[in-house]
């Protein structure tokens, strides 16, 4: 089913849709396309926007690094930052789950010649500098040469501790390694740790960050790290074919969502919890739910088509993942749209406690 062209302009409380796929399903609201239109334009392959220059800028200040480029996407932000980093015949040490390994269709290997080394992960989504100093191979012709660890924070909405990343970072530092966070949804980590982004990206080299997310632009991610690394990025970007234009009017709408839609982050969080605490009422139904915008639920393998069917009757939409089905809380959804949202659980047939 696609859900194109549903919005909730104009819909009151109880027909308004909820879409709780993802948080990139959000749309930029009226200020944000404000902010969009009067947006100072320039050629960004000459160098010349001025707005995607100041978004590469405050990136780079917010996350203590020297330089920032604006990319397309998560994806591309991570790839070019795996195809600056090594080189054919290198290889990066990555969490198995770990987007930048699992989730990007094996770009690194296929554009770059890069072997990954994936590593099992913890309930909690993190890997350990053990595991990581394990698999860190020795100077042998048989083996890809080690070159980079890659973390990510947050993992599936936990996030992972700062102790834990400084750690894998200096096993990393003493073998020569260099550290790329994939902080995708950094900002949900720093807002649930209470600590400035800096912080939180302080043990990595480079940081991809993806303002298409909670933090709800309609497009893009800034990469970050040292200014000769940003560079060849930079070349890597133009390569791929993504080179943009006037992109200020995209980078307009990040830099609002910088502006406006970190702190408020904490509402996603809050309600993601609200919608934990009373989904764990209905009757045999496992939840789980990480500290920041993501409910995890694993209905019986008989019930999930059902009840996304019962749920979709009454304008809810969840993913169809197995055996998980992640519950993600955005900008776009209210504690009222929680509260609707648990009670049609607790209509569902198979949940329902008479
Ligand atoms: C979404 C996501 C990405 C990729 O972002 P896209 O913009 O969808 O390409 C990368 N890493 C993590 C952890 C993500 O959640």
């Amino acid at each position: 089913m696609s859900y194109a062209g549903m919005t909730n302009a104009g819909m009151s409380a109880s027909n308004r849709i909820v879409d709780l796929r993802s948080d990139t399903v959000t749309r930029p609201g009226e200020a944000m396309r404000r902010a969009m239109a009067e947006a100072e334009v320039g050629d960004d392959v000459y160098g010349e926007d001025a707005t995607v220059t100041a978004l590469e800028e405050k990136v780079a200040a917010l996350l203590g690094k020297e330089a920032g480029l604006f990319v397309a996407s998560g994806t591309q932000s991570n790839l070019l930052a795996l195809l600056a980093h090594c080189q054919r015949g290198e290889e990066y040490i990555a969490g198995e789950t770990y987007h930048s390994y699992a989730e990007e269709g094996g770009g690194a290997s296929v554009l770059g010649g890069i072997a990954v080394h994936p590593l099992a992960i913890d309930g909690r989504g993190a890997i350990t500098a053990e595991q990581v100093e394990s698999r860190i191979k020795p100077d042998d012709f048989h083996y890809p040469i080690t070159r980079l660890v890659c973390l990510e924070n947050t993992v599936s909405g936990h996030v992972q501790t700062i102790e834990n990343q400084e750690a894998i970072a200096a096993v990393a530092r003493r073998h020569g390694l260099s550290v790329h966070l994939d902080g995708a949804r950094l900002m949900n980590a720093a807002v649930a740790l209470g600590l400035p982004p800096a912080a939180v990206a302080s043990h990595a080299d480079s940081v991809s960050l993806c303002l298409s997310k909670g933090l709800g632009a309609p497009v893009g991610s800034v990469l970050s790290g040292p200014a000769d690394f940003i560079a060849r990025a930079r070349r890597g970007r133009k390569m791929l074919g993504g080179g943009m234009r006037q992109a200020g009017i995209l980078a307009a709408a990040c830099l609002y969502a910088l502006d406006h839609h970190i702190d408020r982050l904490a509402e996603d969080h809050a309600n993601a919890k609200r919608l934990a605490k009373g989904l764990a009422a209905c009757k045999g139904l496992d939840v789980d739910a990480p500290e920041t915008n993501m409910v995890f639920i694993a209905p019986a393998e008989e019930d999930l088509e059902p009840l996304r069917a019962h749920l979709a009757a009454r304008g809810i939409i969840i993913a169809a993942q197995r055996p998980k089905t992640r519950m993600v809380t955005h900008l776009d959804i209210t504690a009222e749209d929680v509260d609707r949202t648990i009670e049609a659980f607790g209509a569902f047939g198979a949940f329902y406690k008479g």
